[in-house]
């Protein structure tokens, strides 16, 4: 008998009670502004900022719309201009360059490993190009940040790191987000915290962080936040700041708080399921895992392996056997992309010369989701079913 799998890969897990509890209070009060709030009354989003600032150990933390508003809230507030360069990623997802074209900024890519990490020998020839790299952690997988930030450090770059898939990982026990100047988060839907759309910034500098609360539309009632520095730094920068509206509402921020209070269960969750696909796939011929360095920690919210310098069209023909059996893999090599892009030659408004030591890893890049809703023995299924078909492809020459 041919097994199948029937689970959906978008699938999350329902909201925590206390988060729908919560949500429900808000809704009931009919104060979702966070800066609407009655005397003595401390809304959630200043709480969520207070309470994801000591999570990470961050002096400041500010909540926003989203993980790409995040993102170009940090360029701005870092002082990126219009036509200035900055360093990115190869290999990410289409907010991270949005970003850099949101604020008029132009990305110069850096190339991906065969370890999906950002390529520190061709960011240390590109270092001399920017001010700023914004460095995109792609689907959880951590660089050595020791050597990156030594490299950025000796040649005065400023690093904005977006963690949408590290949030709760760490490198030498320094949490994701804390190595540079900023850190940015997503809590859309598809990333560990589940708000459907929404975005964190944490940051110890202290103009940054003042700067950034101007940005989101504060309003002058920056008092009222928990996280955020005090009046003298935004006396420097209130009448210079301009109002980009992308405020977090008190209702997200009531339906995160119970999630941070979970996150720490949900990662050894992802991780168990993370190593049983990992352990299904290894010593498949012609299918390399992707090692994982000590120093690392991760969150295995989804799983990625290589098909390396495999002929494209046996890479398509192992997607369609999976997807048959009912497993969703993303190919990020290939021609058109499909429901998402990645690729830095699929961002047509930005320059690009070729890279062909991405291009290669790129070709045989393979990616699935791994959400909480799939138990572990659904996860050693699917290992099976793929290990049955890259083999089969494999064998076929
Ligand atoms: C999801 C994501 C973001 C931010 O996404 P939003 O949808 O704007 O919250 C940024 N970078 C990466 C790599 C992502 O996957």
């Amino acid at each position: 008998m041919t097994e199948r799998f029937t689970g959906t890969f978008t699938q999350q897990e329902p909201i925590p009670e206390a988060g729908i509890a919560a949500a429900l209070a808000v809704l009931q009060g009919g104060r979702l502004h966070r800066y609407n709030t009655v005397p003595g009354e401390i809304g959630e989003a200043a709480l969520l900022e207070q309470e994801f600032a000591a999570y990470t150990g961050a002096r400041y933390c500010l909540s926003v719309a989203s993980g790409g508003y995040a993102l170009a809230t940090a360029l701005r507030a870092v002082g990126v201009q219009p036509g200035d360069a900055v360093l990115t990623n190869a290999f990410t997802l289409a907010p991270v360059p949005g970003s850099i074209a949101a604020v008029g900024a132009v990305p110069v890519f850096v190339g991906v490993t065969e370890d999906l990490v950002i390529d520190l020998d061709d960011l240390a020839a590109k270092a001399g190009q920017a001010r700023v790299l914004m460095l995109s952690h792609m689907r959880g997988h951590l660089c050595d940040m020791d050597r990156l930030m030594a490299i950025c450090d000796a040649a005065g770059i400023t690093v904005i790191e977006d963690c949408a898939h590290t949030m709760g990982a760490s490198w030498n026990g320094v949490p994701s987000g804390r190595h540079g100047a900023v850190g940015c988060y997503s809590t859309q839907t598809y990333k560990h915290m589940n708000s459907g759309e929404g975005g964190l910034l944490v940051t110890d500098d202290e103009m940054v962080a003042a700067r950034a609360v101007m940005l989101s539309g504060s309003y002058m009632l920056f008092d009222r936040h928990l996280a955020a520095p005090g009046p003298e730094a935004f006396a420097r920068i209130k009448y210079e700041t301009p109002n980009i509206s992308g405020r977090m509402d008190n209702l997200r921020a009531a339906i995160l708080r119970p999630q941070l209070r979970d996150i720490e269960a949900q990662i050894d969750r992802w991780n168990d399921r993370y190593r049983t696909v990992e352990a299904g796939l290894r010593n498949t011929p012609g299918l390399t895992v992707v090692e994982r360095p000590a120093q690392e920690r991760y969150v295995g919210s989804s799983i990625q392996f290589l098909l390396l310098d495999w002929a494209g069209a046996k890479v398509q023909d192992v997607v369609a056997r999976c997807a048959a059996r009912g497993v969703e893999l993303k190919w990020f090599g290939a021609a058109e992309p499909v429901g998402f892009t990645s690729r830095y030659d699929s961002w047509r408004y930005a320059p690009s010369e070729q890279m062909p030591k991405s291009d290669r890893v790129l070709a045989g890049l393979l990616d699935m989701r791994l959400p909480l809703t799939f138990s572990l023995d659904d996860c050693a299924l699917i290992a099976r079913i793929i290990r049955a078909e890259v083999s089969a492809v494999w064998q076929a020459g």
